[in-house]
């Protein structure tokens, strides 16, 4: 073996599957029973509905080297995402664009009369100099849009005080003076057409990669554990970097979902794939339906999945999705990267290992340029 790689994701398969084409013999672990990390999907039994298990995953990219990259595993559909948010029982277009705010205020207001009402609403920030993530909020779409639809939203997504999440988070979400309500922005964007377990499976075929499930890395019983490798093999690691320190230097705060999954009688449930509910009064955040991520799919016709997303902090014994990034977090990460750069061999990426908000696509990017930069000629 060449390289032990620690976490199936997209991190983790990128790495491999470079790694092998150069002609190294590459050993992927993963405590899961199956590859992929959080992007894995699989087929609903009772109505072969492909449901992603851990939240919906859409794939989008502006990077030409990334999009040319995956295009090698998987084609993509035509699928472009489209969000709308319930808000006191009425549903309105998100991302925030012209046609959420003249429904919100009742009115017929052109590009520059809703670019005039909203900047004098949100005249009490600036937004270069914003400091938090409500600062950023209110000064992006005005008090009364961010009350309506973002306050109660991330409080709720987030646990954590909007005045004590990092303004990065909301950049997120553009904001239209038009009536454009697609989510994303990028370049390409599409669901891959046999869904996202081929795409991760056709990454992983290689017969220079062997991958090898329910393995923890921390279990010392497997002989592939980090005691067993350290300084022997090189080491691509892609689970929670406190964890690999044992928490020396205090939790990363992460949040985790809870996911309640329903096959319902009904052909069609809510008419979109994601509905976001902006009230604190209703407990979850989102509802999703995968029927409609694929409408080119031959479905049943009257049948339907949903699945309702409810956030809560993560406990050790939780799946840690999201790094919630307080300032406490932060100070915690700038130690954590000091040991991980004094780790012999060992090389961090991925969302978990860098404790970083990554799309997929970040992460495929970020992988490439591990290996380009970091890895080919070295191991
Ligand atoms: P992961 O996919 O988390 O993979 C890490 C792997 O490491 C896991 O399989 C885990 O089991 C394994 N592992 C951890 N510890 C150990 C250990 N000790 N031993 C062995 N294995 C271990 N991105 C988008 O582009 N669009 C989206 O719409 C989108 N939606 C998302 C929704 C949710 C709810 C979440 C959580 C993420 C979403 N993402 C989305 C992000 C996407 O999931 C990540 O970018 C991608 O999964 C990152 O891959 P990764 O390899 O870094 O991490
Ligand atoms: N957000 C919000 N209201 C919404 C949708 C999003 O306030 O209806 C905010 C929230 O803080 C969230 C961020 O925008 O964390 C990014 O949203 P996105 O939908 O990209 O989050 P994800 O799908 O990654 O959970």
């Amino acid at each position: 073996m060449d390289l032990l790689v620690v976490g199936s994701g997209f991190f983790g398969l990128t790495i491999a599957e470079r790694a092998a084409s150069a002609g190294k013999k590459v050993v992927v672990i993963d405590r899961r029973n199956h590859i992929g990390g959080n992007a894995y999907s699989e087929a609903e039994p009772e109505t072969g509905i492909e449901v992603h298990r851990y939240g919906a995953h859409l794939f989008h990219t502006s990077n030409e080297t990334v999009w040319e990259y995956v295009n090698r595993f998987t084609e993509f559909t035509s699928y472009q995402h489209k969000v709308y948010s319930n808000f006191k029982g009425e549903v309105y277009p998100l991302p925030i664009n012209l046609g959420t705010i003249n429904q919100f205020f009742r009115a017929a207001y052109s590009p520059d009369e809703a670019r005039a009402l909203i900047a004098e609403q949100a005249g009490e920030f600036d937004t270069k100099s914003a400091q938090n993530l409500e600062e950023k909020g209110i000064s992006l779409i005005g008090r009364p849009l961010y009350e309506a639809f973002i306050r109660d939203y991330t409080s709720k997504q987030w646990q954590t005080p909007t005045t004590e999440l990092p303004a990065e988070v909301i950049s997120r979400l553009p904001v239209r003076y038009n009536y454009d309500n697609r989510y994303f922005s990028d370049t390409h964007e599409g669901l891959p057409v046999n869904g996202y377990t081929a795409w991760l499976e056709k990454m992983a075929d290689h017969p220079n990669i062997e991958v090898r499930l329910n393995t923890d890395f921390f279990d010392e019983s497997q002989p592939l554990n980090k005691a067993a490798v350290l300084g022997k093999v090189p080491v691509v690691y892609t689970g929670p970097v406190d964890r690999y320190f044992d928490y020396s230097e205090g939790e990363l705060g992460w949040r985790t979902l809870d996911f309640e999954q329903e096959v319902l009688p009904v052909g069609d449930f809510q008419g979109t794939s994601v509905m976001n509910y902006a009230g604190a009064d209703v407990p979850y955040t989102r509802i999703h339906e995968f029927r409609h991520f694929h409408p080119e799919r031959d479905y049943p016709t009257d049948k339907t999945v949903i699945m309702h997303e409810y956030s809560r902090f993560a406990k050790r014994e939780d799946e840690p999705y999201y790094p919630v990034n307080t300032p406490e977090d932060r100070e915690r990460l700038l130690k954590y990267r000091e040991l991980t750069d004094s780790e012999p061999q060992v090389f961090f990426g991925g969302r978990l290992g860098t404790y970083q908000y990554l799309d997929m696509h970040m992460a495929i990017g970020s992988a490439l340029s591990m290996w380009n930069n970091k890895l080919d000629g070295v191991i």
